[in-house]
Parts: C-alpha cells; structure tokens; sequence
C-alpha cells in the first residue's frame, strides 16, 4: 500500500520500508557498551509496541533513492513556477555552508569564539543595504512572510511613537501575493484592496481615494506578480507619503532589479528579501527559509534586536570586533537565536560573492530576457492579458475558445512532457492563470523545448482535449485529487495498531 488516497490507483505498487523488513536483518552492529546501563524511562511512558523495520543499510539507501526518483527538482528539471524563483542553486554554497568553523558553532557561543560568523552576517547585511538601497537590515526573519510581519511591525511601531494611534488601514494592489494581506490581519489591521488598471500598474485614481490619514501606508510588490513594473511607481510612492503612510516593498520579486533599480532609491521604506529566492537558498522542501528586512532612514531604529555590529574598530591591519548592537526603539526579537545561519546566511553570502556587482546584474538581465523570449514564443497560442514587456515572469491564460480545457489540465499535461508546472490560478486578477518565471539560470535550449511542449498542448487542446484532461498520463500517480490530499494528509503509510488517524 502506498497511500490512502483513492483518487488513483498507482501504476506501479511501492513496496514501503516495512513490505521489505526481514526479521534479524541489521544495518548497523553495535559496539560493546564500555559504559553503566542506565535506567529504562518509566514504564508508563513507554509504548507497548514500536515495530521498526529490519533492513541492511544498501536496502534502505536503494529504498530512498528509488522514491526520490520520483520527485521533481530544480536539480532534475526546469522548473518555471512563478513568483518562487526555482532558480538553479550553485553546488560551491554547499561546500561553504558546511565548512567545519560554520558547521559546529552554537549560537550561545561568546562573541569572542564567533568572529568568523558575525563578520560573515555583518557584510551580508551590508550587501544587502547596498544592493537594495536601505540604511539598515536585519537578518532575523525565518521567511517572506515573517519579513512582511517583522516589517508591518516596524510600520506600526513608527506611527504610535510619533502618537499617531488613528492609522489602521493597509493598502494592498489586488495582484498582491495572499502572504501581505495575511500578515496584516494578523495585527488586526484593515486591507483595503487597490485594484490594477488595463496595463497591470496599480489604478492610480483608486489609490488616491484610498489615500487618507488611517492609513498606515502600502505594500507593494514590484515588479508585480503580473511580471510588469509599475510604470507609476514613484507617484505610487509619493502619493502614499503625502497622506502619511509608508511603503513596504514585497522584495520576493527582486530578481530581475539586482544591480539595475534599488528599491529605497525609488523611496520604499521597507522591503523584505527572500535569500531563498533571490539569493539561491535551495527551497521547495520546507525550508530554510530566509527572510531579512531592509529600512530607510524613518525605519531604522525599529530594527528588531540584536543586529551583528561593530563594537571596536580594529587598529592598523586588524579586523574589527564585532558584537551585538540594540537600535534605539526596537520593537524587540523576531526569532530565536540569530536567524538560519548556516543554511540560509553562508550561502547567500557565497552566492553574492562569488557573483559580485556586474555578475547579479547579469542574472537580473538574463532573468528579464529569459521571460521575455518565452513570453515571445507563446503570445501567438496562448492569450496573455497584460502583454508588454515582462520582467521576470508573465501570466498567460489557460483557457482556449472553443475547448473546455483549463489551466489545470495544461499543466498536468507539461508533466508527460517531463516539466514541472507553472504556478497555477494566481494572481487571481487573471482568468485560468498561468504564471511563468523561467528564472536566469536556463539555457536556450531548454525554454525552445518547455515553449514546444506548451505549443503542442494548446494544438492537442482543440485536437485531442481526452489526452489534455486525463493528464498527467506518463506518470507514477494519475490525477490526484488535491483537494483531499490537502485536507486528508497522510504522511505516514504505517500506523501502529490501534492508532486512529481520523480520532
Ligand atoms: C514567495 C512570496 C512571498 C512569501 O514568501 P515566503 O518566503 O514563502 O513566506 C511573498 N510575496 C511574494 C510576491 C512571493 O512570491
């Protein structure tokens, strides 16, 4: 048995780990204890039963890696799914991030024994000031959206030190990611949803309705999900200042500006980064994500604590001491410890310094052109409501005149050709979207085969819909029911006895 889900019948039947245990097969011998027995737990504490599985080591490395071949990744294929920035993550920040002095370092450790760490965070915020334009950023939040809730946060806490109590409102573009309204009603804030004119920049006569002195300011992504930059962005910007607000950035977006546009030149406030994003933090398997937060002048003694600083400066040829440095008004700590170092800061450090100035330019370059060659190959099969010059992605519609085909089945179907999926139905301003971000690090070649993929699937939608709504047809899993797989999650296929999933 693989699952409990009985949407599809598997093609081929898995054995589970325990369908291969033989019992008295060992993985591992164990050396003569040289120390005293301790003492069992008690026994109330103890289960009746834990049946583990009895294999070789080989059984269980085959075991695992035969499953893993089931997996799509970005090291297995292209994978254009928009607004998550599936980029290719260079192997060498493997290697640093598990360099001994990184590895085994405890966060409690005194300053002194961690100069190596703090000096790598000190510059990583350094780099990011400078690559986004900001006065200060923190390295703290564990993803986007605990960097939008750490900055919102920082909004309010600059509002109510002025005493301006009356603010309650945010401002947030329809095409918004679903995280921004979120970590505003989690302060118990207000959404108040500016829509998007016919070229996909935010309707400007709307915003300035909503414009008043509730407002604790806006927060925009741009470039937007839509993949267009906000041909309005500095009256966007100037508009909210004028009524008092302030501009948070959803800096998840920032791929295509590296080197290119610096937010807080444009006059944002606030932005949070995604290293797992941007700065090629591997994720897609639940994480490290990584989060930091840059502000501009209003913002920067709200930082949350403690920052990596520089407590004495260094004589002559000596590196400096760095520390722990409060801002003046913070609004307290955002995450245990000092935030996901080894996974997330080594490498996005690595990343940045092996790339430099001129190199992350280039994959803001490359990341545009990539988007815009493909949007170029589909504009004649498929429709694409905002269509002018893309950033780093762009949204098509799914949908054909004449066929009941739908965004879904097309994506289902690019899986027999071997790709992952676009990000599906969002944003929500476009009917059966589709949203393609083939990201900086693909080559011609691949885009030409995902772009025939995508052009054959819109001649087979009006030839042959049958083989476009069975999809996926090639794979180990028909269709899933994903509605039940969401809320029926089985993440186990061996429960011991008695056990009652549903109790
Ligand atoms: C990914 C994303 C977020 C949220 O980031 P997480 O790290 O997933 O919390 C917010 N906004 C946009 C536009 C995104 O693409």
């Amino acid at each position: 048995m693989v699952s409990t889900l009985d949407a599809t019948t598997p093609k081929i039947v898995e054995p589970t780990i325990f369908d291969l245990s033989s019992p008295g097969r060992v993985g591992v011998r164990m050396p003569e204890s040289d120390v005293p027995a301790a003492d069992s737990p008690p026994p109330h504490l103890l289960r009746s039963e834990l049946p583990l599985p009895e294999l070789a080591e080989v059984d269980v490395v085959r075991h695992y890696v035969r499953l893993s071949k089931f997996n799509y990744s970005v090291d297995g294929g292209f994978y254009p799914l928009g607004s998550c920035t599936m980029k290719y993550n260079p192997k060498i920040n493997e290697d640093t991030c598990r360099l001994p002095g990184f590895l085994f370092t405890h966060p409690l450790q005194p300053v002194e024994t961690v100069q190596g760490n703090l000096a790598l965070m000190y510059q990583l915020q350094e780099w990011l000031k400078e690559i986004a334009g900001f006065a200060g950023v923190t390295l703290q939040p564990a993803a986007g959206a605990h960097g939008e809730f750490t900055g919102v946060l920082m909004m309010r806490a600059y509002h109510k030190s002025r005493g301006d109590e009356k603010r309650v409102k945010m401002l947030i573009p329809d095409a918004a990611h679903g995280t921004n309204p979120a970590s505003v009603g989690m302060m118990g804030m207000t959404v108040v949803t500016i829509p998007s004119d016919d070229r996909g920049n935010v309707d400007l006569k709307k915003l300035e309705e909503a414009c008043d002195d509730t407002v604790v300011g806006m927060m925009l992504t741009n470039p937007n999900t839509l993949g267009m930059f906000d041909e309005n962005v500095e009256k966007v910007i100037s508009l909210v200042h004028g009524c008092g607000g302030l501009m948070y950035g959803d800096g998840a977006n920032l791929n295509p500006l590296l080197g290119i546009v610096r937010p807080g030149d444009l006059g944002f406030d606030v932005m949070h980064f995604n290293l797992h994003k941007t700065f090629a933090v591997p994720h897609g398997g639940g994480g490290p994500g990584v989060g930091p937060v840059g502000v501009g002048p209003k913002l920067v003694d709200f930082l949350p604590e403690p920052l990596v600083g520089i407590i004495e400066e260094g004589e002559e040829d000596m590196p400096p001491l760095y520390g722990f440095v409060k801002p003046a008004k913070t609004i307290g700590r955002m995450k245990a410890f000092h935030g996901h170092f080894g996974g997330g800061f080594v490498r996005s450090f690595t990343y940045i310094a092996m790339h430099g100035p001129d190199g992350l330019k280039d994959i803001a370059q490359y990341a545009v052109l990539n988007a815009n060659y493909l949007q170029a190959r589909l504009r004649d099969h498929y429709h694409i409501p905002f269509d002018r010059i893309c950033m780093h992605e762009f949204v098509m519609e799914g949908q054909f005149e004449g066929s009941d085909v739908r965004a879904l089945d097309i994506s289902k179907r690019l899986m027999d050709y071997n790709f992952h999926p676009p990000t599906n139905y969002f944003p929500l301003i476009v009917h059966e979207a589709l949203m393609i971000e083939p990201t900086e690090t693909e080559n011609k070649d691949t885009l030409d085969a995902f772009a025939d993929a995508l052009i054959q699937i819109a001649k087979e939608a009006k030839s042959t819909p049958e083989i476009v709504k069975s999809a996926p047809n090639d794979t180990l899993f028909g269709r899933m029911d994903e509605v039940k797989a969401a809320r029926e999650l089985v993440l186990c296929c061996w429960l011991p006895e008695g056990y009652d999933l549903n109790a």
